[in-house]
């Protein structure tokens, strides 16, 4: 029995946490991480198959995670050319991993000082407006914590949207964007029925608009939407819904015929349950790649990423800021003018 094991209340974002720590970004630290994870992985794959289901299923939440903090591991390692730890500050040498940094540090509050050394005028983002992302709106988590933005922190963010005049708008609306005071585009990632829940009735509450992209082929099994829950806030005029895939896989993976059938097909299945037209593409993890950019544009208008993706200055690239249980107001308010 590991560490962790014996305390059965462990808080899964301190378990995060315990591993990545603002220290570790430098090349020593790394390398003795990624062999603690590496034995820490092995030690839980033991005697898996043996465990009786609610115990297998907990270890199976620490197998996710460790395998997250390991991939964040090798993409730090694979990086590690590219920033310097001097003084306190990190300082990056390319956008990718400054952005890398900011979202690491913006998920776990690890307060690191991220400064930039290197030429790139579009690091104000080429965004007609800001685009802000969710994943789940809920006091209680019953998964990744950091995705699980409480009630109260998002009725304050809303509050303060509208208090400050912005107007939150459809994607479709992106073509008349000159004409709206203010816009910002609120989406919410993988299309939970907590939208439902906990969502639609703040936002009918304050009448504001946002966008949810479903992983289309995972619709009405839990936690996921019900297609009468999508008719039915389709039809508000307050919800407009796209497509994050048929089963979220990352886009880059697939052959050629399965990257087409993935977008074709979840396009038509969400076009056919919210009677809407899907003109938008959220790439699963936000990963494409140029032949992913250069199939995209036959069938969709606009394809979106979420933070730490370079942008270029096409509208299949949009970058998304993700808020996080942990962002204050003066965070979300941060993330605004980025
Ligand atoms: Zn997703």
């Amino acid at each position: 029995m590991t560490e962790l094991e014996k305390n059965n209340k462990i808080n899964l974002e301190n378990f995060l946490k315990s591993f990545i720590t603002p220290d570790m970004f430098t090349e020593i630290k790394l390398k003795n991480m990624q062999e603690k994870i590496q034995a820490e992985l092995s030690l839980y794959q033991q005697g898996l198959e043996e465990l009786e289901q609610k115990e297998h299923l907990k270890r199976l939440d620490y197998i996710n995670m460790l395998n997250k903090i390991n991939k964040i591991l090798i993409t730090l390692q694979n990086n590690v050319q590219e920033y310097e730890y001097v003084n306190g500050s990190y300082i990056c040498h390319n956008k990718s991993v400054a952005s890398f940094l900011e979202t690491i540090n913006s998920k776990y509050n690890f307060n690191l000082n991220i400064q930039r050394d290197y030429e790139d005028e579009s690091y104000q983002l080429n965004m007609p407006c800001p685009i802000i992302n969710y994943h789940l709106v809920d006091n209680e988590v019953w998964g990744d914590y950091s995705l699980f933005v409480k009630t109260d922190d998002f009725e304050r963010q809303i509050k303060y949207l509208i208090e400050n005049n912005y107007t939150p708008i459809f994607i479709s609306e992106l073509e008349n964007i000159s004409q709206i005071n203010k816009p910002i585009i609120i989406t919410f990632d993988d299309g939970y029925k907590n939208v439902y829940e906990k969502v639609w009735p703040i936002i009918k509450k304050y009448n504001i608009k946002i966008n949810v992209f479903c992983i289309v082929a995972w619709l009405n099994n839990d936690p996921y939407l019900k297609a009468d829950m999508i008719t039915k806030m389709a039809q508000s005029g307050l919800v407009e819904f796209q497509s994050h895939g048929l089963n979220h896989q990352n886009l880059t993976t697939l052959e050629e015929k399965q990257l087409i059938n993935d977008l074709k097909q979840s396009q038509t299945i969400l076009r056919e349950i919210a009677h809407q037209s899907v003109s938008a593409y959220a790439y699963p993890s936000g990963q494409y790649n140029a032949k992913v950019l250069q199939i995209i544009s036959q069938y969709y208008k606009y394809a979106f990423t979420t933070d730490g993706e370079v942008n270029d200055k096409s509208n299949y690239n949009l970058n998304r800021m993700n808020i996080y249980r942990n962002n204050n107001l003066e965070e979300f308010k941060r993330k605004l003018t980025i």
